[in-house]
């Protein structure tokens, strides 16, 4: 697995207890910007090793989620839990070399030290108490755990590529458990140890980790001392994302699962992409990118130092962005497959670019181009309904007879012919608009209404406009207008 060449190896290592949710989506968008930029490799691993809290439907949804985004990777993802026998070995190779030690305290006697601690006010750690002793005080087969000899004088230093130089005493970190009592790994292991086999050069992850890379260097510069060719990766630890209202961003926010934001709000994975790229990443005032466009611009020095702030309605007027500058037949079978039945694909292609002008998710497309596939005699809502009153079914009919004699069933036509009629009935053009959007479309929204005439063609467009008036004229009892 390892690389040993000098090219840029990234990775995103997602723990699949929970699906893709945006901070991870934006870690691995900015790892594979940047193994991209440089002409390296981006990597993906299955942080698996919690049995307990990882599902096979989260690993599917991040790998889906990925490639929706159009993330993809140069190898086949890395499963951490099949890793546990090498993880096991460095930690014997630790313990070995004496760079890590067996500890024999059992959980009742660290349970009285942490109280203690408590009592006394003092941080938390475990206190060393077989640093120095030797095994054989321990009782005849006593169960154990191996526990890292951590330095404890000097300081290690960080040049984070986001957050700068971090310095951090070796006292402060404790001897922590590599490998557990029943033989395995524990975290802080094996995300060192794959990270080494993997080749990785960058380690581009959220800035809680940042004192994660403080337990995990010590078993590089171990593993260093004791083979060689372990160098400490780069470190580039991102902001995490808040919520609108600066606090941690949670679900309440609106941060979901990428497949969420696909399933439910309708957004194109170009406009996520575009969001993400600028959610703590900056290139001047420039707000759209291309991927082929982000992989040239990106780097690092253009993630900031502050928590970016997530906000819905921006994402959302970027999908609409998106969508504008979509292709229509993609959007007709993105559309198609969120409407009932299977919609003329040909018919919806061709209404694209009147309902685009106006949509900000794919839901709003759809419902914009449900009056194609209406049944007649058309359902009217209320809105609908009310524009239908005896004036809008008298105009409606005047509209009826002027139709009836338009042979050039074109836009500019029809706008000719209902100008003039609204001129001959000395009312504005809405008040003719208004009852025709409602007997064609059942609706008070629509693209424009000569569009809609046009779309929907010069009989069914004609048909539902007369199902109005005879309904009008069967229900009021009143001869035709
Ligand atoms: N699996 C960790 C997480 O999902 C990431 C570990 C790392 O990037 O080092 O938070």
């Amino acid at each position: 697995m390892a690389s040993g060449s000098g090219a840029v190896v990234t990775r995103f290592a997602p723990s699949p207890t929970g699906f893709l949710h945006i901070g991870g989506a934006r870690t691995a968008l900015f790892n594979w910007l940047y193994a991209r930029h440089h002409g390296g490799k981006a990597l993906l691993r299955i942080e698996d090793t919690d049995r307990k809290r990882s599902t096979t439907e989260a690993i599917d949804a991040i790998l889906d989620g990925l490639s929706w985004l159009g993330l993809e990777y140069d190898e086949e993802p890395v499963f951490q839990s099949h890793r546990a026998e090498r993880h096991a070995e460095v930690a014997r190779q630790l313990l070995d070399a004496g760079h890590a030690y067996k500890c024999f305290a059992t959980p009742e006697e660290l349970e009285a030290m942490r109280a203690e601690q408590r009592a006394n006010k003092q941080p938390m750690r475990y206190d060393g108490r077989w640093r120095d002793r030797d095994p054989s005080e321990a009782p005849e087969g006593a169960p154990y755990v191996i526990r890292l000899k951590t330095p404890q004088d000097g300081e290690m230093v960080i040049d984070d590529a986001v957050q700068g130089r971090v310095t951090v005493r070796n006292a402060e970190i404790d001897d922590y458990v590599l490998l557990r009592a029943d033989g395995t790994p524990t975290y802080m292991l094996a995300v060192v140890v794959d990270d080494h086999d993997m080749g990785i050069t960058h380690v581009i992850r959220g800035d809680d980790h940042l004192n994660n890379a403080f337990r995990q260097l010590p078993i590089y510069h171990a593993m260093n001392a004791i083979e060689g060719g372990w160098p400490q990766p780069v470190y580039a630890h991102i902001p995490l994302i808040h919520g609108n209202d600066g606090a941690k961003l949670s679900k309440r926010h609106g941060a979901l699962g990428a497949e969420t934001y696909r399933d439910e709000y309708g957004i194109l994975p170009e406009a996520l992409f575009n969001y993400l790229l600028r959610l703590g990443w900056g290139h001047g005032d420039r707000e759209e990118f291309t991927k082929e466009e982000a992989i040239a611009a990106f780097d690092l020095d253009g993630v900031g130092k502050s928590p970016s702030r997530f906000d819905l309605k921006k994402l959302e007027n970027l999908n609409g962005y998106y969508i504008r500058a979509a292709d229509d037949a993609r959007l007709a079978s993105l559309v198609a497959a969120r409407m009932e039945g299977e919609p003329d694909l040909a018919l919806l292609e061709k209404a694209m670019p009147q309902l685009k002008v106006r949509a900000k998710n794919l839901d709003e497309l759809a419902e914009g181009a449900a009056f194609l596939f209406h049944n007649r005699p058309l359902v009217m809502t209320d809105k609908a309904a009310a524009l239908l009153d005896a004036d809008g079914r008298a105009r409606l009919a005047r509209i009826s007879r002027a139709l009836h004699r338009e042979n050039d069933w074109t836009i500019e036509a029809l706008e000719a012919t209902t100008k003039a009629l609204a001129e001959e009935l000395e009312v504005g053009l809405g008040k003719l608009a208004q009852p025709m959007r409602a007997a064609l479309t059942g609706t008070t929204t629509s693209p424009g209404i000569f569009d809609v005439l046009v779309l929907l063609g010069r009989d069914e467009a004609l048909a539902r406009i007369d199902d109005q008036i005879d309904h009008a004229a069967a229900s009021s009892g009143a001869g035709k207008a």
